[in-house]
C-alpha cells in the first residue's frame, strides 16, 4: 500500500508494532521493504538501535546557491539512550534532529526507525509515525494559550483520533493526561492556562504533552533555551528521570557543553559530520 488511508491503520492509542505502520506506509519495492536494523558501534552495543541516520547528506537552496548543512552523517540511538548532540550554532543540529523526526527529508542517506526505513514513507505515514512514537519538545513551548494545561497536554490525542475515537476513550486520555502532568510535577496545575506559568512549568507542560502518546523516542531541540540556569537544571533533571525510569529514549540537541553533561553520551557535530569520538 503506498497511500495511508487513516482506516486502514491502528488507532494513536493502540500499541501496535513500527512494523505494522511500516507496512501500511511504505512505498512499494524494494527500498520500502523490512531493512535490517543498522549495525552499531559502541559502549552500548547490547542494546538495540532504535534510530539511526546513515550517510545522511542535507542542502538548503538558497536561489541557485546549495548551502550544505550535513556532509554525511552516521548516527546510532540505542534504545534508552540519552544522546546529546552538540556543536556550535549553526551546525546543523536542528536540522539533524528534524530528518530523525522525519520533519525534513535527507538529500542522500537514510533514517531508520526500528529498522525500518522513515525516510520515505508517506507524508501522512511521517505524520502517524510522529503521532504515535516520537515526542517532541522545543525552546519554545507551543502551548495554546486558550486551552489549560490538561487540554494542552491532550491536544496530541486529539489530532491522533477520530472525533468519536476520541470522544469514546476520553476518560482514558484524562486520566492519562493527568497522570503525566503529576508525573512532570504539576498536578496541582491541571486548569491552569500557559499565562498563569512560568517558563519551566510550560516546559513541564510541554514535555507532558510530548509523552501523552507513550512515544518510544523524545527529541529535543534546545529544551532549556529560554529557561534561566536552575530551571534549566531542574528540566534536565526531569529528562534525566524519564530516561532512567521509564526507559525513554531520548535525543537532546544542545550548543551548551554543561547542558550535554546531562546526557549518558555526547555527539559533537563538526562541518556537518558526526567528529570521532
Ligand atoms: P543549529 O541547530 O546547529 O544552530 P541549524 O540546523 O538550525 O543549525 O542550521 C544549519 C544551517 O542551515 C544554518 O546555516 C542555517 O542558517 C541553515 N538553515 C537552516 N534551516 C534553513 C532553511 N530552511 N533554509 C535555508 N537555510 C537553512
Amino acid at each position: 500500500m503506498n497511500d495511508l488511508t487513516t482506516s486502514s491503520l491502528p488507532r494513536a492509542s493502540g500499541r501496535v508494532s513500527f512494523a505494522q505502520l511500516a507496512a501500511a506506509t511504505a512505498p512499494p519495492g524494494p527500498a520500502g521493504g523490512p531493512h535490517h536494523a543498522p549495525r552499531r558501534a559502541g559502549p552500548l552495543d547490547a542494546r538495540p538501535t532504535i534510530l539511526a541516520a546513515r550517510g545522511v547528506i542535507k542542502s538548503y537552496r538558497k536561489g541557485p546557491l546549495a548551502i550544505p548543512v550535513l556532509q554525511h552523517i552516521d548516527l546510532e540511538i540505542a534504545q534508552g539512550e540519552f544522546v546529546a548532540v552538540i556543536g556550535p550554532s549553526g551546525c546543523g543540529k536542528s536540522t539533524l534532529l528534524h530528518l530523525l523526526a522525519t520533519l525534513d527529508v535527507p538529500d542522500y542517506g537514510e533514517v531508520f526507525f526500528e529498522g525500518h526505513r522513515i525516510d520515505n514513507l508517506t507524508a501522512a505515514g511521517r505524520d502517524i509515525l510522529r503521532n504515535r512514537y516520537f515526542g517532541m519538545i522545543f525552546q519554545a513551548y507551543h502551548l495554546l494559550p486558550e486551552l489549560t494545561m490538561l487540554e494542552n497536554v491532550l491536544a496530541p490525542a486529539m489530532i491522533g483520533e477520530t472525533v468519536f475515537g476520541y470522544w469514546w476513550k476520553r476518560r482514558k486520555y484524562r486520566q492519562r493526561a493527568g497522570e503525566i502532568l503529576h508525573t512532570v510535577g504539576l498536578g496541582h496545575r491541571l486548569k491552569h492556562k500557559p499565562r498563569e506559568l512560568s517558563g519551566g512549568e510550560m516546559q513541564r507542560t510541554a514535555i507532558a504533552r510530548a509523552l501523552v502518546a507513550q512515544p518510544r523516542v523524545l527529541l529535543a531541540d534546545e529544551p532549556t533555551g529560554n529557561l534561566d540556569k536552575a530551571t534549566g537544571e531542574e528540566i534536565l533533571a526531569l529528562l534525566g528521570r524519564l530516561n532512567r525510569e521509564q526507559n525513554l529514549t531520548i535525543v537532546m540537541v544542545t550548543h551548551d557543553h554543561e547542558i550535554a553533561a546531562a546526557a549518558d553520551r555526547t555527539v559533537t557535530l563538526v562541518d556537518g559530520r558526526v567528529q570521532a569520538a
